[in-house]
Order: C-alpha cells, then structure tokens, then sequence
C-alpha cells in the first residue's frame, strides 16, 4: 500500500498508522504547496557493484522518525561476507576508475551534485524525518552543503598536482573504507566520497545504522548518474558491519567519523596492519564571548553554536565562556533567546529544536543534565511549551555555576545542552578552553582585531572562528587536535589524505 500525503493529512496518517490501521513502512509525503513526493520502501538493499542486492545475511533491521517513534523502513544488515563482496567490487573498479581521465571524472561528479541540487527537496524530507533535524536545516545546510561538496571537487580532478607540490602524476590511496555517523547523514556522505572519487580512489561506504535512508537514496542518484559499477558500494549496517569493513585486508584505506572510544578501537586496527587512517572524532569546543563583543551578535552566535541540529554536532559551541563582567547580561539575554526556540515536528519549516537522533542518545542526554544538576549546577530550560506525546525530545537546556572540573564541562554530550563559565582575563579564556582532552574548534566574540588573532593563535582547535559560529564550506580544511582526531576533510589539505605520496 502506498500513500500519498498532503501537509495537512501527516498527523491524521501517523495516528492511523500508530493504532495499526495502515502499514507506517511504505508511504509518500508531499508537502503543500508543492508535490514531493518521497517514497520509503519497506526495506532496503545493499548497493555492490552498480546494484542493488538483498544482504548475503538476509537480516534486516527497523530504522525509525524519531519525532513519532513509527518505522520507516527496514534496513538491510550487511555483514563480513557482504563487505567482503563490496571490498572486491570496489577494487575490480580502481583501474578503470583511476585510468579515466581526470576531466572525465570530474563530470561524473558534476553529475552527482546537480542531481543531489534536483532531488533536494525529496532528501531534505527523507533526512529530516529518518533523523529528526529540523527541515530548515536539511534544506539549507545539509543538502545544499552535500551539493556544493561534490561541485567543489569535480574542480579539483584536474587539478590534482596542485594540492600534491612536487609530484607530476599524484595517484590514488586505492579502495577507502569510509565510516559515518548519524548527525549530518548525507552531508558527511558527500564529505567522504566527493574527495575520494576525485582523486580516483573506489570506496565502500558504511553510513550510520540510525540514518541510513538518505546514503541509499544517494545509491540511486550514482546509478542514474551512471558511475561505473563498484566505485562507490554501500553496505549499511551497525557497528560490526563497520568493524568488518576496517578489518578487512583488501582496504587500503579508512576514514571514520563517529566518537573517540570507536575511533580509537580503529586507529589499533589499522595501526597493526598499516592501513591509512583519518579520524574526525568529538569534540567539547569553546565559545568565548569577551566584553567588548556586540553581545546581541554574540548571543545568535552561542544559539546557533549549541542548538543547531539539536547540538549533535561535533563542533558544538558546548562550553561557553563569557567575561566575568557581563555574565549577567547574556545569561539573562540567552535565558530571554531560549525561549522563542520552538521544539517539535521536525517537518515542520518553524521547528528549531527537532527529535533526538535516537532513545539511546536521548537517555545520555538526560543522564547529563541529571549528573549536572547533582554537582551543583543550576539548570536553565524553558518549560512553557508542550513537547509532542511521542518521539524522543530535549529542551533547549544552559547550565551556570559550572566548574571546569564537573562532568557537563569535561565531557562530550551531543545534545543541546551547554556549560556556561567564566572568566577574566584572556589568558584565563585560554587556559581554560585549552583545558580539554579534544581540539576540534572554538569561537570568538570581540570587536578587537588585534585580540582576536592572539587568542585564536593560541588556541587548540583545527577550526577557529572569529564572530561567527558553525559555518562550513568545501574550500576550508575541517579536523581536530588531540582527541578530536587526525588529518583534514574539505579544502587541499582534505585531498591529501585521498592520494598516495
Ligand atoms: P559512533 O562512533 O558510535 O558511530 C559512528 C559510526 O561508526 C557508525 O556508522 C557506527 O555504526 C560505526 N561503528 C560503531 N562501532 C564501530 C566499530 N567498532 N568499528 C567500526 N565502525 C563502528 O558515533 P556516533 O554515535 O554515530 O556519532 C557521534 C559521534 O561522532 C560524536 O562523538 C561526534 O562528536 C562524532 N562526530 C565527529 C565529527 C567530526 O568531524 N569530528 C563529525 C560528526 C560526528
């Protein structure tokens, strides 16, 4: 059965659906005025080889809308034999793919993103309601975003030994096994793959167990684009699907992103048997809003830093540091900005704050706030707005009275939830955002340039931004120090890891 859904009729279908009148697995949404239809097969299949295939381990799992808690579809669970399958698939493409030349590559990526720019009101929806994000942010951040990725570097496929100095023909790493979270799906899809298949490189993908409907849909966009058979494979599945792919002999490659602790298991892998690696771990970043900032400037910039995407952003604002003398004023102005946010349906386009990725995060989440509070932490959250009956949601929530050494201030929580500190002078600004097992970025809010170039120099972030918060673009380097992880994706730098010295 197939329906097809107006703006108006989402509710009525999903109580429908949710007393077990209509089958919730195959339906379409259009959303007034215009006609999108996005049609959610009842299951999905592998992409080896240029096709779509049942998984050799005939398992299948439930991916969920976690506003409503209903299955979208059931996701095949891809196991060793399956990878093992892709991992062929993609090295019998590497010649072929690395003999083309260059201006031939580039137009299969031109192809790609054009193809993502005419279907992006479909994959807006499909991310929204596969991953909760608000679809104002699907449709101007992430498809967008994922689109500008591949432009970006269908430029670059003739353009190669300019981002390797020194060598007249770079060449590929080989087959890259690549690892994606749940947080920016197709857009940390476009970030692995655009890079790669630049660089003539063949790769096996292994999205996110909770999201991967976007990565499938991406499948098909590579099939009507006509990418030669195995150059991208895609094998979804949980994290033992992931483990197979870095365990396995034929990859030459790796590049994971996803949290320190899995991170690390891989970096012990890939250490024994010499496989490549590039990491884009957590992060516990710093925003540092100094007296002399525009503070209602300022303020915009801690809610896009913290709230954006419900604050599962690796980069996240998360740690705010104010100057002692107007701490008042922004926890009075944040308190007063926190309340206009609006929490709810995610396909709704005046949504905020949309549902928590999974249960499973939601639980961490609340365990933080809980653990906050126990050390003494005031917590601030509105609390006038009904959330919906079903799904999983978390309140816009900033935290004072924070030590550096309570857990809300150490520790990664990848909800919207941010530790507010002090401080008074910029040395005690740096030392204290320093103060942290990750590096991945940090931000800065004065109307000093002479202090802003000072701070940012010193400090241990691989993105530092300067009265601004969360912006991104395919041309500028992204990666972490320390924890955070290694090596750079977007710009030259992202090449490099793509090419083999
Ligand atoms: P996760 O590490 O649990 O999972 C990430 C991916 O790894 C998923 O596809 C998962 O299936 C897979 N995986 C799990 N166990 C594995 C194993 N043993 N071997 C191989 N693959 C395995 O992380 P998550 O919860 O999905 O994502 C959130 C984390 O990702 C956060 O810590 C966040 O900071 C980080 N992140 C970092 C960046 C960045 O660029 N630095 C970007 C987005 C997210």
């Amino acid at each position: 059965m197939r329906k097809v859904l107006g703006r108006g009729k989402y509710d009525e279908f999903m109580a429908d659906a949710l007393a077990g009148n209509s089958s919730p697995t195959t339906w379409e949404y259009s959303p007034a005025p215009e006609t999108v239809p996005v049609v959610i097969p009842d299951q999905t299949q592998l992409y080896v080889g240029g096709k779509f295939v049942e998984p050799r381990s005939k398992k299948w799992f439930a991916t969920i809308n976690p506003a409503t808690e209903v299955t979208l579809s059931q996701i095949a669970d891809g196991d060793a034999s399956d990878v093992d399958a892709a991992v062929s698939a993609a090295r019998k493409a590497l010649k072929p793919w690395e003999k083309l030349p260059a201006s031939e590559r580039a137009k299969y990526l031109y192809r790609i993103a054009r193809r993502i720019q005419e279907r992006a009101r479909e994959l807006a929806i499909l991310e929204s309601m596969d991953g909760g994000k608000p679809i104002k942010e699907s449709r101007d951040v992430d498809i967008p975003l994922a689109a500008q990725h591949f432009f970006h570097h269908a430029g670059w496929c003739d353009k190669l030994r300019y981002a390797m100095p020194g060598t007249r023909e770079p060449r590929p790493v080989g087959v890259c096994g690549q690892i994606i979270p749940w947080n920016f799906p197709l857009l940390m899809a476009a970030w692995k793959l655009a890079p790669a298949l630049a660089c003539g490189n063949t790769v096996v993908l292994k999205p996110a167990e909770t999201t991967s409907l976007t990565a499938m849909r991406l499948a098909e966009i590579l099939q009507e684009c006509e990418l030669p058979p195995g150059v991208v494979n895609i094998v979804t599945g949980a994290g033992a699907t992931g483990k197979a792919l870095v365990d396995h002999a034929g990859v030459d490659k790796i590049a994971f992103t996803g949290s320190t602790e899995v991170g690390k298991q891989i970096a012990k892998a890939c250490a024994a048997r010499g496989t490549r690696l590039t990491l884009e771990l957590g992060g516990k970043s710093a925003n540092i809003i100094f007296a002399d900032a525009a503070i209602d400037q300022a303020i915009e910039g801690i809610v896009q830093g913290i709230w954006f995407n419900q604050g599962h952003v690796c980069c996240a604002g998360s740690r705010l540091f104010v100057e002692e003398s107007i701490l008042p004023e922004v926890t009075r102005k944040l308190e007063m900005r926190m309340k206009t946010l609006r929490v709810g349906d995610p396909l709704d386009k005046n949504t905020d704050i949309g549902a928590i990725n999974s249960k499973q995060q939601l639980t961490i989440i609340e365990r933080y706030i809980a653990a906050g509070s126990n050390e003494g932490c005031t917590v601030w959250q509105p609390s006038e707005q009904a959330l919906p009956a079903k799904g999983y949601w978390c309140r816009p929530t900033f935290m004072t009275g924070v030590q550096p050494a309570h857990i809300v201030a150490r520790e990664e929580i990848f909800g919207p939830v941010l530790a507010v500190m002090s401080f008074r002078t910029p040395e005690e600004a740096i030392s204290r955002a320093n103060n942290s097992p990750y590096g991945l970025a940090a931000g800065i809010w004065t109307e000093k340039g002479s202090k802003m170039f000072d701070v940012a120099r010193r400090l241990q972030a691989g993105v530092v931004w300067c009265n601004t918060y969360n912006q991104f673009d395919a041309t500028s380097p992204f990666g972490g120090f320390k924890e955070s992880g290694f090596g750079r994706e977007g710009g030259m730098q992202g090449l490099a890891a793509y090419l083999s010295e």
